[in-house]
């Protein structure tokens, strides 16, 4: 029953939505004689045309430096563009646009042959709505304080590993970001959190977030716009970087149309609530 009915719409469809309603309905009419419906109307999904790669930048996305120059980035005179790699100048950049919640994908380098130790060694940062670092650092067999290396939220927690790979080898960052949110009076409405992946592993996961990340005093959280900036910090390293895309996330769409209920046939019957 579940093959016939699968390739039945497969071939006379081939529509990967009437495909999945013939999984749903084989399912529904074979296997189980009741269906859970969560009655709520989803918008459907956007569709986005990946890269190439999974590193490459999504149809949707904003291309902060794809290798050309830095024409989306502020105070980037000193910056040296040079063979599709940016490189560390003597000013931090901030992107012209601002940002909410969101994706980043960035890549960089660090210097070789090593030059330096501790925090002195490949120093930059990304700086998420230009007040949250996640530290750039060299730290391939480099010593520093944990919550300072590479991957940690600044002063706040290290990253779960340690997955730097070697000076003049390429690292890859994707970081998924949800913005902090603010009252009208000013008062924090809910924390940033953090999700980040470090060539291919996981350093951050949801990672809450207890204000901004300067040097010289705790964290603590401002009212600021819900969009903000994305900046790249100058802490006197040439620091390489190339591939910068970003795209603004939101939570699935849905209209709660009706209460839960289940399905049996032509008969449907609410979902109790609070049930013992
Ligand atoms: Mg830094």
């Amino acid at each position: 029953m579940f093959v016939n009915t699968f390739q039945f719409f497969s071939s006379a469809q081939s529509s990967k939505r009437l495909a999945a309603m013939a999984i749903t309905f084989a399912c529904a009419s074979s296997a189980f004689s009741q269906e859970y419906l969560n009655g709520i109307k989803w918008t459907a999904p956007a569709i986005i045309t990946p890269g190439a790669r999974d590193s490459d930048a999504p149809s949707d996305a904003v291309k902060l430096f794809d290798g050309k120059d830095l024409s989306q980035w502020k105070n980037a005179d000193t910056w040296v563009v040079k063979d599709g790699v940016a490189i560390c100048g003597k000013a931090q950049i901030t992107t012209k646009e601002e940002f909410g919640d969101c994706q980043l994908h960035v890549e960089w380098s660090a210097p070789t042959p090593a030059v330096g130790s501790g925090q002195g060694r490949c120093n930059s940062g990304i700086f998420m709505m230009g007040r949250y670092e996640l530290q750039v650092l060299d730290s391939f067999d480099n010593l520093t304080y944990f919550d300072g290396q590479a991957g940690a939220i600044y002063k706040q927690t290290p990253p779960m590993a340690n997955a730097m790979r070697k000076p003049g080898e390429w690292n890859t960052y994707d970081i998924f970001w949800t913005g902090p949110r603010f009252k009208e009076d000013g008062s924090l409405e809910s924390p940033a959190y953090i999700t980040a992946v470090h060539n291919g592993v996981l350093i951050l996961n949801h990672f809450q977030l207890l204000g901004d990340t300067p040097f010289n005093r705790p964290p603590q959280y401002k009212a600021h716009s819900p969009k903000g900036p994305i900046s790249i910090q100058d802490h006197g390293n040439p620091v390489r970087f190339r591939n910068i895309w970003i795209r603004e996330i939101a939570n699935a769409k849905g209209v709660q149309e009706r209460e839960p209920f289940l399905r049996s046939g032509d008969k449907e019957t609410p979902i109790a609530k609070n049930p013992k």
